[in-house]
């Protein structure tokens, strides 16, 4: 399939939570490729499966694309991600690719302790922090059907991205 269309507000597939992506890996390979192929032709810097239509917990992450430098783990594909730990806050200016139109900042967790499986179904437990831990932690809200501007404290902080 390859580049798949990265459904929009208000399709409501955004709003799904996702089930959990069951073995054997072989039956995850076709979404994890359309993930990568899909976000590769946009510019940004993580995808979640319901993005493209398919209600999965599967997300893929890309830090190594962020506009300045940041510490990161490369692009990783993460199934069933889950927050096992979390501590401090920070802002990050976000968008998202299936709200086109807005920015906003938004507050998370600073650091953060993930458990997933990768893409071959081997279970990983890493640390993040920063820019990257704002990216999965995004990215899971897709899954259980969060968008960024569910999170905006006051209706003045959601701007309209800038052109450029
Ligand atoms: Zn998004």
């Amino acid at each position: 399939m390859g580049i798949r269309t990265i459904l929009t507000l208000p399709n409501p597939l955004l709003r799904k939570v996702s089930l959990r992506a069951e073995l054997p890996p072989s039956q995850w390979q076709s979404i994890i490729r359309d993930l990568w192929d899909t976000l590769d032709s946009h510019t940004g810097v993580g995808l979640a499966a319901p993005q493209i239509g398919e209600s999965i917990r599967i997300i893929v992450v890309d830090a190594t694309r962020a506009k300045r430098p940041v510490p990161h783990h490369g692009r990783m594909t993460l199934v069933n991600p889950v927050i096992i730990a979390k501590e401090g806050r920070i802002s990050f200016r976000e968008g998202c690719l299936s709200v086109p139109d807005y920015v906003a900042h938004i507050e998370r967790a600073e650091r953060i302790l993930v458990e997933a499986l990768n893409e071959h179904g081997d279970p990983c437990v890493f640390e993040t922090q920063g820019f990257e831990a704002v990216i999965i932690q995004h990215e899971i809200d897709h899954l259980d059907g969060i968008l960024f501007i569910d999170r905006i404290r006051h209706a003045r902080d959601l701007k309209p991205r800038p052109t450029s």
